[in-house]
């Protein structure tokens, strides 16, 4: 996305153009998967999202016995598809390849899926006006080559004289980044994305990023995927582990890989005995991760720009006809942090159409209310599983990803986006990277 493009250049910039890859891709990946790492015990994964599912997959690849266990009805996590309401199929969550330099990068390019570079036009919804660029150049605050300090981007962004008029522009930088702006830190944003290496072209796919991983990877691993298994304790007091679901059935495995957002670790949704140590939870809690949604909007003409960031309901909304080959015209609402927190807090996906309609009205005199034909909700906030967006850098974070994404005992390894720890974090295929890592990371202590 355009948006989360710039702060991806500024890190690069930050760094002064050298990026150093802290994760090898194709050539490490490869040596890793065919060396002779051998294991013949049991795997249990905990999440159907990209790292679980990603981690089965090379699992599966090395001939090693695992299962999925998954709480909801569907495999994906925070990638779906929505079929049927337009003319082209809806990415529920995540919907951009950030970069082909990547895992997913890859898969797409041996699949075949059709992308496209999103290079559609930025406006802004400034002093109650669209306009095509802004009096000052905001981007370039985050393009320091010097650390940024520790404080808010709201107000690093004041400090650098960005005050009130800018308030949702700045929000709408934060919100790509999955919280408000008072709430992400200038400089763990910048810091923790020094080694983003996927590229800074953000793709979208003719069909879906669902489409991609269900083809690529879950075709091959259907089988070992559990649905509705909501796992509720994990006891990894003796060597083979019991992990018992809502239903009180249970499971033995050998090692566990746990993928669920960090939201589900931090609501100790999961019991661990014995009790995970002090350190790593206070590692979970350091890690944000705040509310987010995704509003489709169909009208029955195109009366709106390809991409308007600024708006106090919604930061941001884009065209979502760009990349597909169909052309009916929806409109996505990309609403995090706090503007998600106040939509929810209506209460009714009807509140929520209005608030947004009632917006979009005064950007472009009424023609929003007279030309929608229908709307659709995906709210992760209320989803019982995931509970948010994705992880973001918080103030005084430190090293809570590194902490937190460390296994225990020899039994326990942790994945998931917010587990990233090459800057890939709050992506598919970050997330991806994290279930490899700890399949390989199992493999390596079996190997010792
Ligand atoms: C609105 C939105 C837009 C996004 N846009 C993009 C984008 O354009 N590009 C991009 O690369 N990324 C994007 N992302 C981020 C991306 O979707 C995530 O980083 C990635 O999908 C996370 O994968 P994961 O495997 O770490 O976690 P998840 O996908 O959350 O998977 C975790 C799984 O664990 C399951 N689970 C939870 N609790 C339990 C339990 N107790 N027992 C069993 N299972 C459990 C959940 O149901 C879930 O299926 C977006 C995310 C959102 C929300």
């Amino acid at each position: 996305m355009e948006r989360r493009d710039f702060i991806k250049k500024s890190t690069f910039f930050s760094i002064g153009g050298l990026l150093i890859p802290s994760l090898c891709l194709s050539s490490c990946r490869n040596e890793l998967l065919f060396k002779d790492l051998k294991f013949n015990g049991k795997v249990i994964i905990i999440g159907a999202g990209a790292a679980g599912l990603y981690a089965g997959y090379i699992l599966k690849s090395k001939g090693i016995d695992f299962q999925i266990l998954e709480a909801s009805s569907n495999y994906g996590g925070r990638i779906g598809k929505l079929s049927g309401f337009a003319n082209f199929p809806l990415d529920t969550g995540a919907e951009w390849l950030h970069g082909k330099n990547s895992i997913a990068g890859e898969l797409a390019s041996r699949s075949g899926a059709k992308i496209t570079l999103d290079n559609s036009d930025e406006k802004y919804w400034f002093k109650n006006q669209i306009v095509s660029s802004l009096p000052k150049d905001i981007n370039a605050i985050f393009s320091r080559e010097k650390n940024l300090p520790d404080i808010s981007f709201k107000d690093f962004a004041i400090q650098e004289g960005f005050g009130n008029e800018y308030k949702n522009i700045v929000e709408g930088i934060a919100g790509d980044s999955g919280a408000a702006a008072s709430r992400i830190s200038a400089y763990w944003k910048i810091k923790e994305e020094e080694n983003w290496i996927s590229g800074d072209d953000d793709f979208k796919f003719e069909e879906t990023y669902f489409d991609l991983i269900d083809s690529q990877i879950v075709s091959k691993i259907q089988n070992n995927i559990q649905l509705n298994t909501i796992v509720k304790k994990i006891n990894y007091t003796d060597s083979t582990i019991e992990i018992t679901d809502s239903f009180n059935n249970t499971f033995k495995a050998d090692k566990v890989i746990i993928t669920v957002p960090i939201t589900i670790l931090k609501s100790n949704a999961i019991e661990f005995i014995p009790s995970l140590p002090l350190d790593k939870t206070n590692a979970f809690s350091k890690i944000g991760m705040d509310a987010g949604m995704k509003v489709f909007l169909k009208f029955n003409n195109k009366f709106f720009d390809q991409n308007i960031i600024g708006g106090s309901t919604s930061a941001s909304y884009s065209d979502e006809s760009i990349g597909k080959l169909q052309d009916d015209n929806v409109l996505l609402a990309f609403i995090m942090g706090e503007q998600a927190e106040y939509l929810t807090s209506l209460g009714s996906d009807i509140e929520i159409k209005n608030a947004l309609l009632q917006e979009l009205d005064s950007m472009y005199n009424g023609q929003a209310s007279a030309s929608l034909i229908s709307y659709y909700v995906q709210n992760w906030t209320t989803n019982p599983f995931i509970k948010g967006a994705y992880s973001y850098s918080t103030i005084g974070m430190g090293n809570a990803r590194e902490i937190s994404a460390q296994s225990i005992n020899k039994k326990i390894y942790f994945a998931g986006e917010a587990m990233n720890l090459n800057g890939h974090h709050q992506t598919v295929h970050g997330a991806m990277e994290t279930g490899y890592r700890e399949v390989i990371n199992i493999l390596k202590d079996i190997n010792k």
